[in-house]
């Protein structure tokens, strides 16, 4: 505990829901080097999307502190074609999370949204105020609007029954344990798949989706789970905090990054009739910074892990 903190983690039951997915992993690593009992639940153990099942589980393990890094997630084609899935799911599996964690009694809760909760044309870098103020980017607006009905839910429960709950709101993330698949992940992993592909088979080019003008804020999972840490620790407050590095590049410099780590050498050829999506999305990270926390991993060393994670895991040599 240093002094800064208000919620020491020491000997609490920490549940961290969506440990298979890459943040929960990657809280689960970074948990572990704390004095706290993580706390995990398979599929197998209950469907976060089932009201009784959640209160059940909840009710017998008796978490202290819940990071809520369980969503069904994808990238720009995922969330554009299975809007019913990322509109349901969400909604169901923060609810039922939320409302469990406040029927139980839980010391905490840290509940994670993204980036795209922003308008879709809001000014730049966009401060956490920006919330609501103007329309959602079309391809994602399914899961923005799940993930904005969390940080009210967080509200409610703070203000009508004194709940100690926070929202995080990640930039784009990457790194290992990411979705390489093509449909739908995200243009991190994608492009990262396309081009070992494209090196193993010597092609002369790799396709990269929409124009290469959009930009993009990256941030390394494991930084990501170590702000979110940080946050559990040392915040406790109604607005909803951005979670990113500060910086930005186009797709076409995302692409020319991961180009030079896969060693692929080929032509980017730029798929205009797939989407853009948001033209821009920078997060004002102020706030996280003046609470005393900046990323340590720069976007270059998460590719460098990301892409010997991906040899070592996924890749078919
Ligand atoms: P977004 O931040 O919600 O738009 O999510 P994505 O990470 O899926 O896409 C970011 C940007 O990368 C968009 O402009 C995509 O069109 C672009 N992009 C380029 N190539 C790819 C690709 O192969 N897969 C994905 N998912 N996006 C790509």
């Amino acid at each position: 505990m240093t002094e800064s903190d208000i919620y020491a983690l020491d000997g609490k039951r920490v549940w961290v829901a969506g440990h298979n997915g890459m943040v929960g992993s990657a809280l689960c690593r970074r948990l572990a080097d704390e004095a706290c009992d993580v706390l995990t639940a398979s599929r197998n153990d209950m469907d976060l999307r089932t009201q009784a099942d959640v209160e059940d589980w909840v009710a017998d393990r008796r978490p202290d502190l819940i990071f809520v890094a369980a969503a069904k997630v994808g990238g720009i084609l995922a969330n554009d074609s299975l809007p019913a899935e990322f509109l349901y799911d969400n909604l169901m599996i923060e609810a039922n999370i939320i409302h469990a964690a406040y029927r139980q009694g839980v010391e905490k809760l840290v509940f994670l949204g993204s980036s795209c909760i922003y308008p879709r044309l809001a000014p730049q870098p966009m401060g956490e105020e920006l919330l609501l103020t103007g329309p959602l980017e079309d391809t994602n607006q399914w899961y923005a609007v799940a993930k904005i009905a969390g940080i009210k839910l967080c509200q409610a429960y703070r203000r009508q029954y004194g709940c100690d709950f926070i929202s995080a709101m990640p930039t784009n993330l990457f790194g290992i344990e990411d979705n390489f698949d093509l449909a739908s992940s995200h243009v991190v992993p994608a492009l990262m798949a396309k081009m070992h592909r494209a090196k193993q088979d010597g092609a002369a080019s790799v396709e990269v989706w929409g124009s290469g003008t959009p930009r993009r804020e990256l941030l390394y999972v494991d930084d990501c789970a170590d702000a979110l840490v940080h946050l559990a620790k040392t915040y406790s407050g109604e607005g909803h905090i951005n979670v990113g590095t500060g910086e930005d590049l186009t797709i076409a410099e995302i692409a020319a990054a991961i180009a030079k780590v896969v060693g692929f050498e080929g032509e980017l050829a730029f798929d205009r009739t797939k989407p853009d999506g948001t033209p821009k999305k920078l997060l004002d990270s102020r706030l996280l910074n003046e609470s005393g926390w900046r990323p340590a991993i720069s976007f270059e060393e998460g590719l460098r892990r990301t892409y010997a994670w991906y040899l070592a895991h996924k890749a078919t040599q």
